[in-house]
């Protein structure tokens, strides 16, 4: 039953069945695994928390080994002068900062609950902190890493800069296990804000909550977090988690400082731009109290999980339907938001799904959480349809079919259509330099 857990991940991917699971926590051994795979031509996956949203965890081949690496979960050091610490891949996020709260300090990227670092620099994860301060790419310095020959190399200093040679820390950062494996990363991290607010302001319409947002980014002011959640979307945690919210368009945000004057300057300027006729704002609620703003965000936090309620039947019973969800990912630049969710909202029409959106609105980002049922091919077929359509959309407004979750398997075709065939060839080039039995990973990012 273990290689059947390992055989698929939180989508609606086709599970392949793995022929084995390797245990690691430790370097050697992950060298001495990847030597014997790479000389007998066998796929090897990494499995993390299986958290990621693309089929990055299903073997793409018949024959695959995996590589849990979940006992490989140490934080190694703490470098408060430094503002950085040095971790072993297993290691949990949420762990990660529970343990970094001593040192008054914390590491910024926040996806799925259960995820590890190993897995974020895999897909180059971010989530509702990523526009005050980054992804994966900016916020891991170096790591180690082990390559398909069983070689160990380290892909920078832990020197704040360096010029020193090639960016090989964000070649392995978001390439998906398939250039190597990381057993050790640097991270950067940041002060814990001293004084913070959390705000909820609702809007007649999507497209006034966009408009918003975008309003708040070209205007500079330095909010920890912003992010929409469309009435589809608060009706999904209305129906899940009981929530009695209006079932309007709402905008979250956090407001974070130095000083109590600081978070109040914020506040008010934002509470006077939405009161803005333009906008339209019709409720607007700030809370200083701590535990009230994680109660407001744990609420965005499981807008996935809550998108299943809005499916009659779903659920794993043996006499349910088996409901999967297809996450679509695409970001804009940030001021095209409110262009590309109107598209998004005449997509969903034409092709009758039922798709709540989740916007990451500061990073022009935002999801769709399409449930399919497994068993029902035409309606996957719909539902791929809706996402190229979306992402070809996405990329002709200049942005980007996946803002955080990684190509995976589901975004192939897609990759070539943002990039074009030269950088997929160099892609491409670099994948068979540095594996070139093309044990890692096999399938993931190009066909
Ligand atoms: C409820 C929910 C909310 C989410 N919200 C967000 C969000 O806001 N932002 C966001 O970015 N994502 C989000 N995600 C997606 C997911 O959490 C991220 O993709 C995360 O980075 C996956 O981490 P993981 O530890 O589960 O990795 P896995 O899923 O196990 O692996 C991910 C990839 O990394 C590779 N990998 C894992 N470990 C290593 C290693 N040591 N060396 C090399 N490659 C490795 C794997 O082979 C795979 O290709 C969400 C998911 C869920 C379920």
């Amino acid at each position: 039953s273990d290689l059947k857990v390992r055989s698929k991940d939180l989508s609606y991917h086709e599970p392949v069945m793995p022929v084995g699971i390797v245990s690691i926590a430790n370097e050697e051994d992950v060298s001495k695994a990847l030597r014997i795979c790479n000389k007998h031509g066998v796929g090897v996956v990494v499995f993390a928390a299986g958290t990621s949203l693309e089929g990055q965890v299903v073997p793409g081949r018949e024959g695959c080994v995996v590589l849990d690496l979940s006992m490989f979960d140490k934080l190694v050091a703490v470098h408060p002068g430094d503002l950085d610490c040095v971790v072993q891949p297993g290691l949990n996020w949420m762990e990660l900062n529970n343990q970094l709260k001593e040192h008054g300090l914390f590491f910024p990227p926040d996806p799925g609950a259960a995820a590890t670092i190993g897995g974020m620099c895999g897909t180059c994860a971010s989530g509702t902190l990523a526009w005050r301060y980054g992804t994966m790419k900016e916020n891991v310095l170096a790591l180690r890493v082990v390559l398909p020959t069983g070689e160990i190399i380290k892909t920078r200093s832990r020197a704040t800069k360096s010029s020193a040679g090639y960016d090989l820390t964000r070649l392995f950062v978001g390439s998906e296990g398939t250039l190597g494996v990381i057993t050790q990363a640097t991270l950067r991290l940041k002060k814990i804000p001293t004084v913070s607010a959390a705000a909820k302001f609702q809007f007649p319409t999507l497209d006034h909550a966009a408009r918003f947002s975008s309003f708040l980014v070209k205007r500079c002011i330095p909010l920890q977090r912003l992010e929409v959640m469309d009435e589809i979307a608060v009706r999904s945690v209305n129906l899940a988690f009981d929530q009695g919210l209006p079932e309007r368009p709402v905008v979250l945000l956090d407001f974070a400082g130095t000083s109590e004057a600081d978070v109040e300057g914020q506040i008010k300027e934002v509470e006077r731009l939405a009161r803005d006729a333009e906008f339209k704002c019709e409720d607007l609620a700030i809370t200083k109290d701590p535990v009230q703003a994680e109660k407001l965000w744990s609420v965005r936090k499981r807008a996935l999980f809550a998108a299943k309620s809005l499916r009659e039947g779903a659920g794993h019973g043996k006499s349910k339907t088996r409901i999967a969800t297809l996450t679509t990912d695409v970001a804009v630049p940030p001021s095209r938001l409110p262009d590309i969710l109107e598209v998004t909202r005449q997509l969903i029409v034409k092709h009758g799904v039922v798709a709540p959106i989740v916007a990451h609105a500061g990073d022009g980002n935002f999801h769709c959480f399409l449930l399919v049922d497994e068993a029902n091919e035409q309606e996957i077929l719909i539902s791929e349809r809706f996402r190229d359509e979306m992402a070809e959309a996405a990329i002709g407004m200049e942005g980007t079919c996946t803002g955080e979750h990684g190509v995976g398997s589901g975004k192939r075709h897609l990759l070539v259509k943002e990039l074009g065939p030269g950088a997929i060839r160099l892609m491409r080039a670099l994948k068979k330099a540095v594996d070139p039995n093309g044990i890692m990973n096999p399938g993931k990012v190009f066909e």
